[in-house]
């Protein structure tokens, strides 16, 4: 081969900042590329043992599948090898060349946020193969795709290019050769490598052999066993943490580990685990699944939607069939029995376990909400089978105080008369307690759920009810107020709320078509006027989401609630006989429902308008 069949390409420009922050990175656990490597190296093996279901003569150099690190201190060099699938050209570019790898700048956007000084999160990126620059000035990966005879090397100094030239390989896989920096040689000594095999990769299903001469294939570092076939009990803490990285691509270590085998009709072994912190896409709009299926220790896909619902993506790990047939196609898994046996299996074993974690450790479980939470609770709206206990295991905010609440400590807190849980849905970061819907609650004592993810708006409604009690929005409908005692009586000098039906009839003619209705409230104590949904139309905020989404027509009027009890209300209502206030009326009544939309967080109809008459009517007041 000569020089000038060698192609140059650029990398990306986040790729070629991410590979810049890894060279000068000074993160501490650069070990870790070997991981990344070796992780890369059995999920090769994987694919092509997978492949070879189908296409047996892919797998015509044999089955046995193994990695190989080599050490070669007289060239300052590190090979890993392996005898998986390998690449071709436009793998190569694909995969290496980073056409598309959004990971990298995800993993730029967090280290921005200031998450991660540490190299363990890596993984999860996608772009782990990149980390052999943070020891290496020099990377090569020379490979052949199983079934093809041409071979391909790939190049890069990690300065912005890489090169692929035609290439020389006898067998099948990939050789990574990393030329070490004159800093990093203790990944060249054995007792090292040993070492970090023995932590980071043990468990990964594929022997590795670490040697120091070509000769010779060497010892084989680590166990080699797929860690779910081993019973439970011989499983330890450590051999867990290290597993979870390599399915997980997290260092995190897990929250909860789920480690058993179904025996009986269905017989399958799961492993798989809680993570203790959120992963970077957890809320992408593919709802990915984590977890791995294997039939018979044989990898099928990491793609299988039917395994496990979408509320479930927070989970990584293996599931692994004895009934499923090896030659399962993808098409063949989404209406597949076994499957969705399975499936239901895992979700009632991952609720009890999650059940079980909220009453015995009730601060770890906190934190798993916090993580998953608006995760988990995607599951009530689309899984009514589980649903109840779904609902269990839910935390709320609520305007109680600032821990969050289950439904039981909800319903166990409920005042005399009451016969409803209230909520109030919102969005993130809205202030949902100085809500004026919330005013006459507070009043009575009575706590309110203050809900704000997403898929809040929706399931409340479709719910219905949790032992027997319904859910009621309390910016919809009339607040059912009236069978609960106010905590402190009124004040025994504050004037009875005097009528005020002729100054509600010249509301309405005021606004017309502007709202639904207009009525006395009863939800509120302190603020004259609020906006509230009539019972059968959408939810304040629902409808406000529908809105932005561009779905103006969902938005039916509203009804403008008046609290008869305040100052103002009094005293536009007791002015209605003077007829230069009843011509102010109509300003007034403008102005009210312009005020009321302001206090739901909505702009007024007609800004402009609103600030000409608040203009006019506050110079009147002097
Ligand atoms: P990830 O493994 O998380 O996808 P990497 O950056 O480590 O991210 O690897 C990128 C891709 O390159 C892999 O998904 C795989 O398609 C390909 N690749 C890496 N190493 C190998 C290998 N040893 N054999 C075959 N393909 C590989």
């Amino acid at each position: 081969m000569t020089e000038s069949t060698a192609e140059t390409m650029k990398f990306e420009a986040e790729v070629g900042r991410l590979l810049r922050l890894m060279a000068h990175s000074v993160y501490s656990d650069k070990e870790i590329f070997l991981r990344e490597l070796i992780s890369n190296a059995s999920d090769a093996c994987d694919r092509l043992r997978y492949a070879g279901l189908s296409q047996p003569d892919l797998l015509e150099e044999g089955a046995d599948f193994a990695i190989q690190v080599r050490i070669d201190k007289d060239n300052r060099q590190l090979i890993i090898s392996d005898n998986g699938i390998g690449m071709n050209r436009d793998d190569l570019i694909k995969y290496l060349g980073a056409i598309a790898k959004s990971g990298a700048a995800d993993f730029l956007a967090t280290l921005e946020a200031g998450g991660g000084t540490d190299a363990h999160i890596i993984g999860q990126f996608g772009i782990g193969f990149y980390s052999t620059f943070m020891v290496a000035d020099m990377v090569e990966a020379r490979t052949r795709k199983a079934g093809e005879t041409d071979a391909w090397l790939w190049r890069s100094d990690g300065e912005g290019a890489y090169t692929v030239e035609p290439a020389e390989k006898p067998g099948r896989g990939t050789d990574i050769i990393l030329s070490l920096k004159e800093d990093e040689v203790e990944f060249l000594e054995t007792f090292r490598l040993q070492s970090i095999i023995k932590s980071y990769s043990d468990h990964i299903p594929i022997p590795v052999h670490l040697s120091d001469t070509a000769e010779d294939v060497g010892e084989q570092a680590n166990a080699g066993r797929a860690l779910w076939t081993a019973q439970r009990s011989e499983a330890t803490e450590d051999q867990h943490k290290e597993f979870y990285a390599h399915v997980g691509g997290m260092g995190d270590g897990p929250w909860r580990t789920l480690h058993w085998k179904a025996e009986g009709t269905l017989e399958y072994a799961g492993l798989l685990y809680v993570p203790s912190t959120r992963p970077f896409n957890l809320f992408d709009p593919e709802r990915k699944s984590r977890v791995k299926l294997y039939v018979r220790r044989v990898f099928i896909t990491d793609e299988a939607e039917e395994l496990l619902p979408g509320y479930l993506r927070f989970l990584v790990g293996v599931i692994d069939s004895e009934d499923l047939p090896l030659n399962v196609s993808r098409e063949m898994l989404q209406r597949n029995a076994v499957l969705r046996q399975i499936r239901n299996g895992v979700i009632s074993r991952v609720l009890k376990d999650l059940t079980t974690a909220a009453e015995k450790d009730a601060d770890g479980y906190a934190v798993f909400w916090e993580n998953f939470g608006a995760v988990l609770k995607e599951g009530v709206y689309e899984d009514s089978e589980n649903r109840d206990d779904l609902l269990k295991l839910c935390r709320f905010k609520t305007t109680a105080g600032e821990s969050s609440v289950s439904l039981d400590d909800y319903i166990g807190r409920m005042k005399d008369g009451q016969s409803q849980i209230y909520y109030l849905t919102g969005e993130a970061g809205q202030d949902l307690r100085s809500s004026p819907q919330l005013e006459g609650f507070k009043a009575r004592g009575v706590e309110v759920l203050l809900l704000d993810d997403p898929v809040d708006d929706f399931w409340p409604n479709m719910v219905g009810l949790y032992e027997d009690k319904m859910f009621a929005s309390v910016t919809q409908g009339g607040a059912e107020l009236d069978e609960i005692p106010l905590e402190d009586a009124p004040e025994e000098d504050a004037p009875p709320p005097g009528d005020i039906a002729p100054l509600i009839a010249q509301f309405k003619l005021a606004l017309g078509e502007a709202v639904k209705d207009v009525r006395i409230s009863k939800r509120l104590t302190e603020s004259p006027v609020c906006l509230v949904a009539d019972a059968g139309d959408m939810d304040l905020n629902l409808a406000r989401m529908m809105q932005r989404h561009g779905e103006p027509a969902m938005q039916a009027p509203r009804i403008l609630e008046l609290n008869a009890g305040h100052t103002l209300i009094r005293a536009l209502s007791s002015g209605m006989t003077d007829v230069e206030s009843a011509e102010n009326v109509d300003a007034y009544a403008h102005v009210m429902l312009d005020q009321a939309r302001i206090a739901a967080g909505e702009a007024p109809l007609d800004p402009a308008l609103y600030s000409k008459r608040i203009a006019e009517l506050l110079a009147k007041g002097l």
